[in-house]
């Protein structure tokens, strides 16, 4: 059960793969303290059930599916107990037949190169894609295995190259590339067996091959039985959809199939874009991120533009916040490995020093006439953690009996930061459960219990898709089981 808990955790929050994100955390260490914390989170769980009349009251979420399109609409369902199992075992993952919901690839208007954007207005939850992989291997840290199948199944169809051959393999080709066309993409071998139009005009490489693996395949982790195991695949449609860090889209791998929803609502038009690497981060810990050491490439999204605006101002504090976050991460790792109950708070010396940096980094913010309320939460969703980290000692370290002291506004308004930036991440619908327990237990917060409580549901949305609203209220329940840190 536990492994496929951690690996929906990571499909979810930490982006499986080559693309995958910078934690504070080693996942061994995540581990211990996500079951150090199940058994101190009892109190906040109860108070989380609490929450069941407000969502029987709501209506059930609306699935937008074209059944027509591979079937999809009969995966929810099956999804959905999947999830509520932890997404466990592995093998008894949901067949998940290729999708493409309202969505078409094209070239970016701004000459980054292509991008996958949305054909009509969609909400949050709305599934956009499922694909399943060219290819995909099992404890392949070299992607050996992977070039091997690739090159095997692009030798015997010429169909197969030719896809292969529409990603890129380096940077600059994405210039050079055809827009391909839906149809092709989304084409069956056997309906061009004997189209001369699948003849590949690019001479077969293997090593062109290899570099496209580098490029655009993902990785991910799972476990088949106690020892952890890490796997590796190249999906077609999900390497056309461009980074961003400030998404719109978050994806689930479930068994190996790449599922893809809208994490926000988003109009016609709009570029679908996910995240390569944790953004939940200043500007100057993602520019030195594996996004540019991997992927070759410097973000110029509308978030690092602003940041970078602002970079003069928030140089030395963001140096601050860099040096001391991975060392408070070790802190709150100690302090939940250390089986006492409650952690003693000095144990979060450092993580306290990020508080006041959070402070620092509001004040500044919030003095900026010339920003919008929408930029200055992309700010602050970088500092995030520092208020987290605060929010968790404080919550652990006074077994919750200092409650009002905890509830400020803040904390909403940081969880309405991270919903703002990175929508549909686990750990911002954990923190926001967390919440929503201390919330129900004071009568004078009725109305911010409320608001908590939607913007947990559209969280949830965002990380799961549209679910029914008995299963999303578990879904908010079982992601208590994540540390609400950074
Ligand atoms: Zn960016």
């Amino acid at each position: 059960m536990e492994e496929m808990k951690v690996l929906i955790r990571n499909a979810t929050v930490r982006m499986p793969c080559a693309r995958s994100v910078v934690h504070c955390l080693s996942r061994k260490r995540k581990i211990s303290a996500a079951n150090w914390c199940c058994r101190h989170i009892k109190y906040r769980t109860r108070c989380c059930s609490a929450s069941l009349p407000l969502a029987q009251k709501t209506e059930e979420a609306p699935i937008n599916l074209d059944e027509g399109k591979g079937g999809a609409a009969s995966i929810v369902g099956s999804l959905s107990q999947y999830l509520l199992k932890g997404c466990t075992p592995w093998h008894e993952a949901p067949s998940c037949p290729d999708y493409v919901g309202p969505v078409e690839v094209a070239r970016t208007p701004d000459g980054r190169g292509r991008g996958l954007f949305a054909t009509q207005d969609v909400h949050a939850g709305t599934l956009l894609l499922i694909s399943n992989p060219m290819a995909i291997s099992y404890d392949d840290p070299h992607r050996i295995m992977l070039l091997s199948k690739l090159v095997t199944m692009a030798a015997k169809d010429p169909l197969f190259l030719r896809k292969l051959h529409s990603l890129a393999h380096t940077q600059s080709s994405q210039h050079r590339l055809e827009v391909p066309s839906m149809d092709f993409l989304t084409s069956d071998s056997s309906d061009y067996m004997y189209s001369e139009e699948v003849v590949d005009p690019e001479p077969f490489d293997p090593a062109r091959i290899m570099d496209i693996i580098m490029l655009n395949s993902f990785e991910g982790e799972y476990k088949t039985g106690k020892e952890e195991s890490r796997l590796c695949a190249l999906y077609l449609l999900p390497s056309l959809i461009n980074h961003s860090c400030h998404r719109n889209a978050s994806r689930l791998i479930v068994g190996g199939a790449m599922i893809i929803h809208a994490a926000t609502d988003i109009r016609k038009g709009e570029e679908i874009t996910i995240t390569y690497v944790s953004t939940v981060a200043p500007l100057q810990r993602r520019q030195k991120s594996s996004l540019s050491m991997k992927f070759g490439f410097t973000c110029k999204c509308k978030r690092c533009r602003v940041e970078e605006s602002l970079q003069n101002s928030l140089r030395d504090v963001s140096e601050l916040y860099c040096d001391l976050h991975d060392k408070a991460a070790d802190e709150v790792h100690m302090a939940m490995c250390s089986q006492r109950s409650p952690p003693p708070e000095s144990s979060f010396a450092t993580v306290l020093q990020l508080r006041n940096v959070f402070d620092t980094v509001c004040e500044k913010v919030f003095a900026d006439k010339g920003l919008s309320e929408l930029e200055k939460r992309w700010v602050l969703a970088g500092y995030s953690s520092a208020y987290l980290g605060k929010w968790l000692v404080s919550g652990y370290a006074s077994h919750f009996s200092n409650v009002p002291v905890l509830l400020d506004q803040k904390v909403v308004e940081v969880v309405k930061a991270l919903r703002a930036t990175v929508p549909g991440l686990v750990h911002t619908l954990s923190l926001t459960t967390f919440i929503l327990g201390i919330t129900q237990r004071l009568e004078s917060k009725e109305e911010l219990a409320k608001e908590v409580f939607m913007l947990g549901m559209a969280e949830c949305a965002g990380a799961y898709g549209n679910q029914k609203s008995d299963v999303m209220l578990k879904l908010m329940e079982k992601s208590t089981e994540v540390i609400p840190f950074f």
